[in-house]
């Protein structure tokens, strides 16, 4: 059914775009079940390749194992919280310069830059000091 798939591929994205957040494909999976109760995890995978190769989404590939995807959006930086796992997004201006810096040392064509910060959130950083 052409109709459904197109519906499932929306249910996605939206849940990707509403959250904000940088879910795993079973997090996307259980989101998605909310409002599809029926729809299988393939579906709900083969949707995110889908939308990963229309460059819809981006899948990061950051310090865990597990892949998360995000809607795309500006280049930016991200924050990984070593306690909790979280992935927060950065309000921090990507620094264009790096890649020409890189470009003119090396003679490479830089695509993108990708830079992880890795520490404590705010909210496991209070937890941390109160006990
Ligand atoms: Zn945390
Ligand atoms: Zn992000």
């Amino acid at each position: 059914m052409i109709h459904g798939d197109t519906g499932h591929r929306r249910a996605v994205l939206s849940v990707l775009q509403e959250y904000r957040r940088h879910l795993t494909a079973d997090e996307v999976y259980e989101e998605v079940r909310k409002s599809l109760p029926r729809i299988s995890k393939g579906t709900v995978y083969r949707n995110l390749r889908i939308l990963r190769e229309r460059g819809d989404i981006v899948a990061l590939e950051l310090g865990g194992a597990l892949t998360r995807f995000e809607a795309r959006q500006e280049p930016h930086y991200h924050f990984v919280c070593e306690i909790c796992g979280t992935v927060f997004d950065l309000d921090e201006p990507v620094g264009q310069d790096l890649n020409t810096r890189v470009e003119k040392k090396t003679g490479f064509r830089v695509s993108y830059h990708h830079l992880e910060f890795r520490g404590r959130c705010s909210g496991c950083e209070s937890t941390q000091t109160t006990h």
